[in-house]
């Protein structure tokens, strides 16, 4: 009888240990995490609309509660939802914004000419999602090839003839595709690397896929535009690590990698494109825009843990803001809607706790996404047109990023004085 009562006992002790030991260190370098970053409190997964039937369910709710390694800085979440219970069925199709495509294909000019590719190299995209990106190359007679998790995103792109991998990109699929003879001159990763549980393994797997003279180029937001920008709201559960430049510089020397080339890049708030070379290849050299960029992070203080230590309160100051703003308005019996159904704006909504008190619905081009309901919030999506139809006094822009784009398409709404609002860094009516 003792002796069963001492096994429990040990058990649960294993249990507890096993749990504190897979999520309390650094995805990175395995150090204790002990230092919030900012906490947003508890948030639904942003990718998981409601149809009107799931309205009266019960919904998972997990921390967004983002910490800072104090040994290499890398800002984090813990792995709180498998990715695969994220992106078996993914609703974000990159082919539904204009500027995102113009973009990519701005991208594909510029690559195929700086790296001199042909018939003879080949172009690996990671999370090649539907295909938005590697069309470019095909239409160019560059062969390609996608490495793609998500089922229902690479069907699509398969259409646009864009051979894709339906798989986790690591060492594993890394060394699968070399033996199949698709080591890469090219490996492209924009946006994945932010969503990569297992961070040694994915940049261990670029390690192995890129042939010796080859070059990988990744694009991720930038943790100083995001600090500087109080862009919180691209902090959700599929985003599992931030960057800074130092950091990825250490991250990708310890697999062999050496960061030569840096772009600084508009898209998503202010990101970052890097350029890779294995440590071998001495055919290119580091370039000043890595040298400058570095300095000017250790000038901003990203190598200190005070200034990551500052950063919740200013976030806590946006939200003070925009409710602030939304009060006043809903006060004076205005109509205040919204644009776009971002992930973003998910973790915006709940964490500012903004329902159809606030905003009556949003509206979006996904037509995935019409009639079904924002996640937590429960928010209802409808097509643009719904926008024209109810002549609303504010319009709340959710994705920001876009704002030049949406206020240009949605130039009619000028006409009965529909004003735009973007809620970050501080809450602001727009001219
Ligand atoms: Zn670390």
């Amino acid at each position: 009888m003792i002796e069963a009562i001492e096994l429990e006992q040990a058990e649960i002790t294993e249990n507890e240990a096993r749990s504190v030991s897979a999520t309390a260190h650094c995805r990175f370098c395995k150090a204790s995490l002990r230092h919030t970053f900012v906490d947003l409190g508890m948030s639904p997964l942003c990718e998981s609309y409601l149809t009107a039937d799931q309205l009266n369910r019960m919904e998972p709710f997990y921390p967004l509660h983002v910490k800072v390694c104090e040994k290499c800085f890398l800002v984090q979440l813990e792995e709180y939802v498998s990715p695969e219970h994220i992106f078996a069925e993914y609703a974000y199709f990159s082919s539904y914004s204009d500027s995102w495509l113009k973009h990519s294909s701005d991208y594909v000019d510029m690559i195929s000419k700086r790296l001199g590719l042909g018939p003879q190299s080949l172009a690996v995209e990671l999370a090649s999602n539907d295909g938005y990106l590697l069309q470019y190359f095909v239409k160019k007679g560059i062969p390609v090839l996608g490495v793609e998790p998500a089922v229902n995103v690479a069907k699509v792109a398969e259409q646009k003839g864009v051979p894709s991998l339906v798989k986790f990109f690591g060492r594993q699929t890394a060394r699968l595709m070399v033996e199949n003879g698709q080591a890469a001159d090219l490996v492209i990763g924009n946006n994945v690397l932010a969503q990569v549980p297992d961070l040694n393994d994915f940049v261990g797997g670029i390690r192995i896929v890129l042939k010796p003279g080859g070059v990988a180029t990744l694009e991720f937001p930038h943790l100083q535009r995001l600090m500087d920008e109080n862009q919180y709201d691209t902090i959700y559960h599929e985003h599992f690590s931030y960057f800074s430049l130092i950091t990825a510089e250490k991250i990708f020397a310890a697999h062999g990698l050496v960061l030569f080339d840096v772009d600084e890049i508009p898209t998503h708030g202010g990101s970052i494109r890097i350029y890779l070379r294995h440590v071998e290849d001495s055919s290119k050299p580091v370039t000043l825009a890595v040298v400058n960029l570095r300095e000017r992070e250790l000038a901003a203080g990203l190598n200190r843990m005070d200034t990551y230590a500052s950063f919740a309160e200013q976030v806590i100051e946006s939200k003070r803001a925009l409710l602030e703003l939304l009060i006043r308005l809903r006060r004076e019996k205005k109509r205040v809607v919204g644009y776009g159904a971002p992930g973003k704006g998910n973790t915006l909504l709940n964490y500012c706790g903004i329902r159809t008190d606030f905003l009556e619905f949003t509206v979006d081009r996904n037509p995935y996404k019409h009639g079904r309901f924002l996640p937590g919030t429960h928010i209802p999506i409808h097509s643009p047109e719904r926008i024209r139809e109810c002549r609303p006094d504010y319009i709340l822009i959710l994705p920001w990023n876009l704002k030049a784009e949406i206020v240009s398409q949605l130039a009619y709404a000028r006409e009965w004085g529909a004003k735009f609002i973007v809620p970050i860094p501080m809450a602001e009516v727009l001219d």
